[in-house]
C-alpha cells in the first residue's frame, strides 16, 4: 500500500503533499506554539508512518485560551451581535468548509485512517451542514412571556452560558467538533475545544476557516495535546461555564468529578454504546436487512459510538441472514483509505487494533465461533487493518456482547420470543442506539417504545438527521443531546425578568 500502481492514489498522495498542515494551538485568532514548546508526532494509521509533529499543549495553553474566550464572552463581541449577524458569519464558515471539503477530507483520511469516500463526501459536507443548520435556526427561536398577574410583565429568555469547553474523540474528528461548535457558537458562546491528540489536523484548519469567515478573535480557540493534561485542564478550569464531552464512558465520568471539584460547571456527556439490532421472524427482505446490519457495524471500521454491535436475531432467520451478511461483505472492501473503492480503512492506532484483536481472542475463548474475519490483515502496509468480523453463537453475558469493542466486530445472538428479544436488547449498561426489523406495525411501535435507547431505527440503521436529537440512556450519555434545537438549550442559561409596572397615572 505504500507503493501503489494505482495512478489515482498516487495523484492523491501528490495532492496531499501540497497541503499546508496547521499544527499549533489556535488561540485568540492566531496559531502559536505551545507555551512549553513541546511537540508530538501524529501518525498515519494506514501506514504507521509519521505525518507531522503537532504542538503538545498543556494547562498553561488552556489558561491562555480560556482568558481569550472569557474576554470575548464578556465584551459581547459575539454574544451581543444580532442573531442574524452570527448566522451570516457561521453560514460563511460552513460555505468555506464545503469549498475546502476535499482538502479537509484528505487531511482527515491520513490522520484518522478513514476512507476518503467517507471523509470527503460525507463527513465534511455534514460538518458544514451541521454548522449551517444551527446558524439558520438561531434567528428563529423565540423567548416566552409568562402568564404573570396584572401589573407585571415576566419574560423568560435564553442567554449564552459564556465560555464553553469541548473535548472530542478521534472517530469523527470534524463532525464531532461541529456537533458542539454549531449550537454553542450559534447561541453566542465562546469556545475552547480540544481535539483528540491523534486527530487534531482537520479541526485546526477548520478553525482557520472560521477566522476567515469572520469569527472574531477569541471566539473559537483550539488547544491540542493529551487528554489527561489538556482535557483535564478544561474539565477543571474555574472560568469555563459548561463543558461538552464526547468520548468513552470511563473518561466521561471524570468530567463529573472535575466539575464537582471545581466550579460545578454544566457537564454534557455523549458516551459509548453496545447497540442492539433486533431482527424479528417477520422481518422483510433479508438482503436489505443485511445491508443495514453491515452499515451499522462496519461503517467507520466499527469505530462508531452507535455501532450496532449486537445482532439479536430470531432463530428462524439466523442462517439466511448470516449468509446474506457474508454476501454483503463484497460491498465492504478493506484497503488503503485513499483508494476511492475502499469502504473500510485502518483502525486509529496500533494500540487500538491490538485491543480489538484481544476482544476477538476473548470471543473465541468464550466459545463464540468466528464466521468471517477475525485476524489482522494487510500487515505489509504498516497500517492497522482488521476486516469485518462476525461471531456466531454469542451469549449476551459474554464480554464481547457486553463491552464496547469499537471495531468491526459483530456478535450474533439468537432469540425465540419477542419478549426475550427486548430483554436481551435492554440487558446492557449502555443505551445509545438500537434498530429493529419487522413488518408488523404493532411490534414496531411496541418494541421501539420498550427499548431503552436514545435513538431507535425501525427497518433501518439510522442516527436520524440534524433535526433529531442524539444522546444516550444509561451509561451512554448524561445531561444533554447533540443535534436539533435541543442542542441549543443546553448551551444557554434560562433567565426570568420580572417587571413590576407602576399603577396608571404615576409619574
Ligand atoms: P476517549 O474517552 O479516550 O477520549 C475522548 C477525548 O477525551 C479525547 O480528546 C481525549 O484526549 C480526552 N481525554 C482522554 N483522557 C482524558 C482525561 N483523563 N481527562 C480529560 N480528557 C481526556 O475516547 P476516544 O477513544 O477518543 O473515542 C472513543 C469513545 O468515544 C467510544 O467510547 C465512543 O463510543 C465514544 N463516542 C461517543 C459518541 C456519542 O455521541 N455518544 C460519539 C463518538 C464517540
Amino acid at each position: 500500500m505504500t507503493d501503489t500502481l494505482d495512478p489515482t492514489i498516487d495523484a492523491t498522495k501528490a495532492e496531499i503533499s501540497r497541503i499546508r498542515l496547521r499544527t499549533q494551538p489556535f488561540i485568540d485568532g492566531q496559531f502559536r506554539d505551545a507555551i512549553g514548546g513541546r511537540r508530538y508526532v501524529t501518525e498515519n494509521p494506514a501506514t504507521g508512518q509519521p505525518i507531522i509533529e503537532v504542538a503538545e499543549g498543556g494547562a498553561a495553553d488552556v489558561d491562555a485560551a480560556v482568558t481569550a474566550a472569557r474576554r470575548a464572552a464578556d465584551d459581547g463581541r459575539w454574544s451581543r451581535r444580532s442573531p442574524g449577524d452570527r448566522k451570516r458569519i457561521l453560514i460563511r464558515w460552513a460555505d468555506l468548509i464545503d469549498g475546502n471539503a476535499r482538502e479537509l477530507g484528505l487531511i482527515e483520511t491520513i490522520d484518522a485512517g478513514k476512507p476518503v469516500i467517507d471523509t470527503v463526501d460525507l463527513d465534511m459536507p455534514e460538518t458544514a451542514s451541521c454548522i449551517r443548520w444551527h446558524a439558520e435556526a438561531v434567528d428563529k427561536l423565540y423567548g416566552q412571556v409568562a402568564p404573570s398577574p396584572e401589573g407585571t410583565v415576566a419574560t423568560i429568555t435564553q442567554e449564552p452560558c459564556g465560555v464553553v469547553g469541548a473535548v472530542i474523540p478521534w472517530n469523527y474528528p470534524a463532525q464531532m467538533a461541529a456537533w458542539k461548535l454549531g449550537p454553542a457558537l450559534a447561541t453566542g458562546n465562546t469556545v475552547v475545544i480540544k481535539p483528540a491528540s491523534m486527530t487534531s489536523l482537520s479541526l485546526l484548519r477548520i478553525a482557520e476557516l472560521g477566522a476567515q469567515a469572520g469569527l472574531p478573535d477569541g471566539v473559537l480557540n483550539v488547544v491540542t495535546g493529551p487528554g489527561d493534561v489538556v482535557g483535564e485542564a478544561i474539565g477543571r478550569h474555574p472560568d469555563i461555564d459548561c463543558v461538552a464531552f464526547t468520548g468513552s464512558t470511563e473518561v466521561g465520568r471524570r468530567f463529573l468529578t472535575y466539575a464537582a471539584e471545581s466550579n460545578l460547571k454544566r457537564v454534557l456527556l455523549e458516551l459509548g454504546g453496545k447497540s442492539p439490532q433486533i431482527v424479528f421472524g417477520d422481518a422483510g427482505d433479508v438482503g436489505r436487512i443485511a445491508a443495514n446490519v453491515a452499515e451499522a457495524i462496519f461503517w467507520n471500521m466499527g469505530e462508531n459510538c452507535s455501532a450496532g454491535s449486537r445482532l439479536i436475531v430470531h432463530r428462524s432467520r439466523k442462517e439466511s441472514l448470516l449468509e446474506a451478511i457474508q454476501a454483503e461483505l463484497a460491498n465492504w472492501p478493506v484497503g488503503d483509505p485513499l483508494d476511492p473503492g475502499t469502504r473500510i480503512g485502518a483502525l486509529i492506532s496500533r494500540g487500538h487494533m491490538e485491543r480489538v484483536l484481544e476482544y476477538i481472542a476473548i470471543g473465541r475463548a468464550e466459545g463464540a465461533r468466528v464466521v468471517t474475519g477475525g485476524r489482522r490483515i494487510l500487515e505489509e502496509s504498516g497500517g492497522w487493518f482488521v476486516p469485518p468480523t462476525v461471531f456466531d453463537g454469542v451469549r449476551n453475558d459474554m464480554r464481547i456482547a457486553r463491552e464496547e469493542i469499537f471495531g468491526p466486530v459483530l456478535s450474533v445472538i439468537e432469540f425465540d420470543t419477542d419478549d426475550e428479544a427486548v430483554a436481551l436488547a435492554n440487558d446492557t449498561p449502555y443505551g445509545l442506539a438500537a434498530s429493529l426489523y419487522t413488518q408488523n406495525l404493532n411490534t414496531a411501535h411496541r418494541v421501539a417504545r420498550d427499548l431503552k435507547a436514545g435513538v431507535v431505527g425501525v427497518n433501518a440503521y439510522s442516527e436520524g438527521d440534524m433535526t433529531t436529537p442524539f444522546g444516550g440512556y444509561k451509561l451512554s450519555g448524561f445531561g444533554g443531546h447533540d443535534k436539533s434545537v435541543l442542542a441549543h438549550g443546553q448551551y444557554t442559561e434560562t433567565k426570568t425578568i420580572w417587571i413590576q409596572l407602576e399603577p396608571a397615572g404615576q409619574p
